[in-house]
């Protein structure tokens, strides 16, 4: 008896701390949160009544304190169910909790049996944990990985730990000289009732965290108007490339691309109109790159594209091609689609020993050049050495212009 209300005691002590955890992870607004932290508040108040049991009337030890713990486990799963994304049955949730609560008062009142309450209870609980289980996907990765195994292991473990109980006292009932020792079997099996809220808690609170960590680092590396990476996410993304190109010699182009006379869209048709314009350009920049090309947003109305792997003739293909894509001029568009708009584009290709702010600032004299030559245009940046002259005859060329 002691040995169960100690276990009481700290079930109730490790929901009140999950229920502290998950309010303080409240202001994340991460879905399900809100019922993961009301099922802790609930188990409290429930595990405190068991454990008050013979202090307090039944009423309150017994009927009341079990119809909380339905209540706890059915809001578990809407927690989790929330988090997904899917669902709440909670029609299904209601109907089940009520047969199990009907089951405690008929085993208490008409046909007192302790076992037959317990057989009851267990069911539900095992069927809210296989629904955790069910409703949760198998992640092969990320940081969702780890909280996800965790959380689809534990809900079956205690979905079977919840069966076996339950089957244990169907048994026991019919079968007084059961060969398990009742005592122990006891121990164990109410361990198993009392530990799962807050294992699966503990579960719902590492699902909480990883989004919140997934959302932050994403946040940080995409612009917010345009879902494109950001300034911050392309220059890391620069610095890996710019290793790997001189590791393996490969070719490396830069594409600085800029919305030509953007401030007269804005003092044209306002600022919103301007947001819309460089959505529009963010989508149609991303169908023209190829898929290993690296697009973003630098700031303002500027984006970059790193094109790896790839030879001067495949930089200036892709930055023609990104040029006459974005180019909405007037001409044949229609007023709903939006002002007209077009980009001028500075290239420039890694150059031995040169590190990436030499070669940003490269491209960005050629994306001055384009703006100088009338916009709408591809401009090249020369080339940091001079070709080697040819041994014999013809002229020494140097493209400065596509
Ligand atoms: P140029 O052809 O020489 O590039 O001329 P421009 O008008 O595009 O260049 P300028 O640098 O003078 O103006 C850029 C404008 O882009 C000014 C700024 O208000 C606007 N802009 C920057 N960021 C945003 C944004 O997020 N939304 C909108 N609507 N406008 C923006
Ligand atoms: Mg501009
Ligand atoms: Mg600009």
């Amino acid at each position: 008896m002691l040995i169960t209300v100690s276990l009481l005691l700290v079930t109730t002590a490790m929901s009140a701390v999950m229920l502290l955890v998950l309010t303080s992870l409240a202001d994340s607004r991460v879905a399900g949160i809100r019922e993961w932290a009301q099922a802790n508040g609930v188990a409290v108040l429930a595990l405190l009544l068991f454990a008050a049991r013979g202090l307090i009337p039944d009423l309150l030890s017994i009927e009341l304190a079990n119809a909380l713990l339905l209540l706890t486990a059915s809001l578990m799963l809407a927690g989790y169910r929330r988090y997904l994304g899917l669902p709440v049955p909670w029609r299904l949730l209601a109907g089940g909790a009520g047969a199990a609560f009907a089951g405690v008062v008929f085993f208490h009142y008409v046909h007192e049996s302790l076992a037959l309450r317990v057989v009851g209870m267990s069911a539900f609980h095992a069927a809210i944990c296989f629904g955790i289980h069910a409703s949760l996907p198998k992640v092969a990765d990320g940081r969702l990985r780890y909280p996800n195994a965790f959380s689809r292991t534990a809900a079956l473990l205690l979905g079977l730990g919840h069966s076996c109980r339950g089957a244990f006292y169907v048994f026991d009932t019919y079968e007084p000289t059961s060969l398990l020792e009742p005592a122990v079997a006891n121990l164990a099996f109410f361990a198993i009732g009392t530990l799962a809220m807050p294992a699966l808690s503990l579960g719902a609170v590492m699902l909480a965290n990883a989004r919140v960590l997934t959302e932050t680092a994403y946040a940080a590396e995409h612009d917010h108007l345009t879902g494109a990476p950001s300034r911050r996410a392309f220059f890391d993304m620069a610095e890996r490339e710019l290793a790997r190109a001189r590791r393996h010699g490969n070719g490396l182009g830069l594409l600085l691309v800029d919305a030509d006379h953007f401030k007269r869209i804005n003092d044209t048709y306002g600022h919103g109109v301007g947001d819309e314009v460089l959505r529009d350009l963010v989508a149609r920049a991303r169908e023209e790159i190829r898929k290993i090309d690296y697009f973003a947003r630098l700031g303002g109305e500027e984006f970059g594209v790193l094109l790896p792997d790839a030879s001067f003739d495949t930089t200036r293909a892709v930055a023609e091609r990104l040029r006459a894509a974005l180019d909405q001029s007037a001409q044949g568009r229609t007023a709903a689609a939006g002002p007209a708009y077009t980009v001028s584009i500075g290239l420039a290709m890694l150059e031995k020993g040169e590190d990436f702010a030499a070669l940003m600032r490269r491209a960005d004299a050629a994306l001055y050049a384009a703006k100088a030559g009338g916009r709408n245009r591809v401009e090249v940046a020369p080339r940091l050495t001079p070709e080697p002259a040819p041994r014999s005859g013809g002229a020494r060329v140097i493209r400065l212009r596509s």
